[in-house]
């Protein structure tokens, strides 16, 4: 049996402009086009759930959203920071999964099938994952929980907002069948609207149709409808995951200033990272630190080598030198990390320095 995930983060930018700026927690806050007093063009990108409760909605126009909350908080889109937090969340996620498939800035599906057996397994690795997110990012997400992608997807709809749903795949059928068509996912509008001029309002008078019937008005993607309003979907998660870095992170059990304690974390990751760049067979040219202080605020820095290679002891002594020029003296870390990007597979070679000139390297371009 699979076991797939729909991991969606929820009320994503909104939530972002939360986590930058707590003082807005409270309030609707509607992330989008600037209303301009009501004069504004454009429309509503995310709002909260607060702002929801004014009947606030993504892709209504922002004039509208204006009108019925005129002091709620409204924010420009920040495409940058959010795809930024996006990685992290995207990172994450594939800790826990070997088979990613993004589908959207704050969304995924995870393969778990070969980390849990059997269901109860998966609720409690989702909620690891949930929980992950939340305690390293500070942001909220909702799960679903299936056999295949499109129940996962219909049970994340349905677990919203920061919650989490298991569908089995033998109730997904009866799960399905009191929802409008347009709910079915991959449906849009206009289908819709076909549909239910054709006689099927809900997504269990779809499963019960004539199959000759769908694939005469919508051709081969009928059959596909016919499938999915039955709960069955075949479709493989698509991998799109290219390794660009390979990292880890340690949340300090007390936050700490001391650097020979961040320096001892950092050695025993880089091992770590060692240990899965060989076994991928990866060099890297870059390290990374992450430093979170105990206020949740972090820093990235980054050292670059002059040439690739896969040695613990090179990325460990990068790190260490970034630990000793920017942890900030006296400050308590919550959390450090240490991460090697600029891969180059070496595939087919025995060793790194069998390809690569190999003298002892000299790192060069701090930034
Ligand atoms: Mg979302």
């Amino acid at each position: 049996m699979r076991l797939i995930l729909l991991i969606d983060m929820d009320y994503f930018f909104a939530a972002c402009e939360e986590l930058r700026d707590p003082s807005i927690k409270d309030k609707p806050v509607v992330v989008g086009a600037d209303p301009k007093a009501g004069e504004g063009r454009g429309v509503v990108s995310t709002c909260n759930y607060i702002a929801r409760k004014y009947g606030i909605h993504s892709a209504m126009p922002i004039s509208q959203a204006y009108r019925l909350k005129k002091d709620a908080v409204f924010l420009p889109v920040d495409d940058k920071y959010y795809e930024e937090t996006s990685a992290k969340v995207m990172a994450i996620i594939k800790r826990y999964a070997a088979k990613v498939e993004q589908v959207s800035i704050d969304e995924a599906f995870a393969d778990i099938s070969s980390n849990v057996d059997g269901y109860n397994g998966a609720v409690e690795y989702a909620a690891m994952i949930k929980k992950s997110i939340k305690e390293e990012l500070g942001l909220p997400c909702s799960i679903g929980i299936s056999a295949n992608k499109l129940l996962a997807k219909m049970a994340c709809t349905a677990a919203k907002p920061d919650g989490i749903k298991l569908v089995k795949d033998e109730d997904g059928k009866a799960f399905l069948s009191q929802m409008d068509v347009e709910m079915l996912y991959g449906i849009g509008e206009k289908t819709a609207e076909k549909l239910r001029a054709m006689g099927y309002k809900t997504v269990g008078e779809l499963a019960k149709a004539n199959q000759i019937k769908l694939i005469d008005a919508f051709g081969i993607w009928g059959a596909e409808l016919y499938k999915n309003a039955n709960g069955i979907d075949d479709s493989e998660l698509v991998d799109n995951d290219v390794v660009k870095s390979i990292g880890r992170e340690t949340t300090f059990e007390k936050d700490t200033s001391e650097v020979q304690a961040m320096k001892d974390a950092i050695r025993k990751m880089a091992e770590e990272v060692g240990k899965e760049l060989q076994a991928k067979k990866f060099a890297f040219k870059v390290v990374t630190i992450k430093i979170r202080y105990s206020d949740f605020s972090e820093h990235l820095k980054s050292r670059s080598l002059r040439q690739h290679t896969d040695k613990v002891e090179d990325m460990a002594s990068s790190a260490y030198f970034l630990i000793e020029k920017y942890a900030e003296k006296g400050r308590a870390v919550r959390k450090i990390g240490v991460r090697v990007s600029g891969l180059l597979a070496y595939k087919g070679q025995k060793k790194i320095s069998s390809f690569v000139n190999y003298p002892r390297l000299k790192p060069v371009g701090f930034p």
